[in-house]
């Protein structure tokens, strides 16, 4: 079978709370079951060809990161808007996540987005900052992570969110019961941990759809997930919501 290529874009800068194990857990769970991996890691000034990319992955940073990195992110505008629209996994962190809407508004300064989903991002004022759980349709446990941000995101009517916040989790804004975004194959969330390793369900959804949208079968052999999902209760339990 040809490699599963994931493309991890600017892990030098966007890899906050060890958001780059999403990467190592999507290679593991492809490797237990035979399915070889190519992890491209692709830096601010290392050209990139989305052509043969089966997932993208783009980790979350701090304000700070975000604008030494927004130039090179817009220069790839065009190239992640049409491998979206193609269908393309992609899975966007926190700050990672905040770039794919229309803006990111820091006080004075208006970060422009990838425009890929109908959302915009304010900063407010203090931190939603906590464990954090949500009920998707993707996984018959609650997903659960870490949240630790400053802006707020609203998205647009009619847009769907990757969850529904379970007990004190703050989600987009703190206000409206969402968490994240799922639109296609896309999933953008705030929750780092880093994600994966404690969610196979969603690791798994991530790797069948890139497996699907190339052609290749896309019914996974089960693996033993008896450590992943003691890790999941446990974080689930802290929170109150197993
Ligand atoms: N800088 C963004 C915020 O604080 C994202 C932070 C993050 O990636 N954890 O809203």
């Amino acid at each position: 079978m040809k490699p599963l290529t994931i493309v991890h874009l600017f892990p030098e800068l966007l890899n906050l709370y060890g958001d780059g194990g999403n990467v190592i857990a999507l290679r593991r769970r492809c490797e237990w079951r035979g399915i070889p991996v190519d992890v491209r890691e692709v830096g601010m000034d290392d050209a990139m060809d989305f052509a043969h990319a089966d997932i993208v992955f783009i980790g979350g940073g701090a304000d700070r990161e975000q604008l030494i990195v927004k130039d090179a992110m817009m220069g790839r505008k065009a190239e992640l808007r049409s491998y979206v629209a193609d269908g393309g996994v992609l899975l966007a962190v926190c700050g990672g996540y905040q770039f794919l809407g229309h803006h990111y508004t820091m006080g004075d300064t208006v970060v422009e987005g990838l425009g890929i989903v109908d959302m915009e991002t304010v900063r407010g004022e203090g931190r939603l900052i906590g464990n954090a759980a949500i009920a998707t349709d993707i996984s018959d446990v609650p997903v659960v992570g870490f949240e630790n941000h400053g802006g707020r995101t609203n998205l647009g009517a009619g847009v769907q969110p990757f969850g529904r916040t379970l007990g004190s989790t703050h989600g987009n804004n703190g206000s409206d019961g969402g968490e994240g975004v799922r639109q296609g194959n896309l999933i953008g969330t705030y929750l780092h941990g880093p994600l994966l390793p404690k969610n196979p369900h969603v690791t798994d959804h991530l790797i069948a759809r890139a497996l699907e949208r190339r052609g290749d079968a896309c019914e996974l052999a089960p693996l033993d997930d008896a450590v992943e999902l003691a890790a999941n209760r446990i974080m689930a339990q802290r929170i109150g919501v197993a």
